[in-house]
């Protein structure tokens, strides 16, 4: 399980230090060498055991930036890789 974060992000920082697990990288450090912000997937857990809601995503000021997929899962934790598509904005 994972968010992803679009380039709809304004690389404002908001989100960094909300990550329980420090799954958050800034542009500086994105691997993937975009300027904005970037959420390893092997390391977030989507909040599971820490926040109701994905905190990145609280404190994320741009609608829409934070994506993940739901579906018809009723918890993150019954959420299987093969029903994420990461399009579904988590606020
Ligand atoms: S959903 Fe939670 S664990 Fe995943 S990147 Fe955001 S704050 Fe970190
Ligand atoms: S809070 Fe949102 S806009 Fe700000 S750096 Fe994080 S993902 Fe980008």
């Amino acid at each position: 399980m994972a968010v992803k974060i679009t380039d709809l992000c304004i690389s404002c920082g908001s989100c960094i230090d909300e990550c329980p697990v420090s799954a958050i990288v800034d542009d500086d450090d994105n691997p993937t060498g975009e300027g904005i912000y970037y959420v390893y997937s092997d390391k977030c857990v989507e909040c599971v055991g820490y926040n109701e809601m994905p905190a990145c995503a609280t404190a994320c000021p741009t609608e829409g930036c934070i994506v993940w997929s739901l579906r018809d899962a009723t918890s993150r934790d019954d959420i299987s890789d093969a029903n994420r598509n990461d399009t579904v904005p988590v606020m």
